[in-house]
């Protein structure tokens, strides 16, 4: 961008990663609305907290009121809601935190764009697998008796697709783990990788 010149402080994104003691990095959960992202993610926080690990939980609904509470569900509005979160979990990243992500995210594509931002070995893509059926039937919000009625146009599994991850770093069956043995899951892939 003309006249725009990124700033570059005193303090380095290493140096705020020692402060910190672990590295800054996304998990990124995607998975199909009731899937079980946000219940996990606020496990896993809960626990990466009691480790002392600093981080923030992004989620859909609390986004869509504030940084995105003007877009829609609509592909180019789905497409720059994942964008503008990725930027902002970039920047989180780089001020040495662990970013955890809970956005329905179906598309390959924006998640793609997401991870080439931040870069691969920052980027734990962390897919909620769950049979659309029993989604329905936790129905926590009631969004799905509302979409199968008609009511929600372009709902996820419903009335617009989800692309599943084709080589996610995790797969979490919500239907079969609980999420406490979830998030033990995660922390033991990242203690593998040496972020915490
Ligand atoms: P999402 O963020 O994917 O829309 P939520 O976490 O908001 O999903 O809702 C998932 C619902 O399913 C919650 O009511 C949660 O208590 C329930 N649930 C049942 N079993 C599980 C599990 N194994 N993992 C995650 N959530 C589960």
């Amino acid at each position: 961008m003309p006249n725009v010149y990124w700033f570059k402080g005193q303090v380095s994104r290493d140096d705020r990663e020692k402060l910190h003691a672990h590295k800054g990095v996304v998990i990124w959960f995607t998975g199909l609305s009731a899937s079980g992202k946000s219940t996990i993610a606020n496990q896993l926080e809960k626990i990466l907290y009691d480790r002392r690990c600093s981080t923030y939980v992004f989620d859909g609904d609390n986004v869509r009121h504030g940084l995105c509470k003007d877009l829609g569900f609509s592909d180019a509005d789905r497409t720059e809601n994942i964008r503008r979160i990725g930027e902002m979990v970039n920047l989180f990243i780089d001020a040495g935190i662990i970013a955890i992500t809970a956005f329905i995210s179906p598309i390959r594509q924006d998640r793609k764009k997401v991870c080439d931002l931040v870069g691969k070995d920052r980027f734990f893509e962390i897919y909620i697998q769950c049979p659309i059926d029993i989604c329905a039937e936790r129905d926590p919000k009631g969004l799905y008796q509302k979409a199968i009625a008609g009511l929600i146009p372009n709902f996820t599994g419903v009335s617009a697709p989800y692309d599943p991850p084709e080589n996610p770093s995790l797969i979490i069956n919500s239907d079969k783990e609980d999420p406490q043995t979830a998030s033990n899951r995660i922390i033991e892939l990242l203690e593998k990788h040496n972020i915490i």
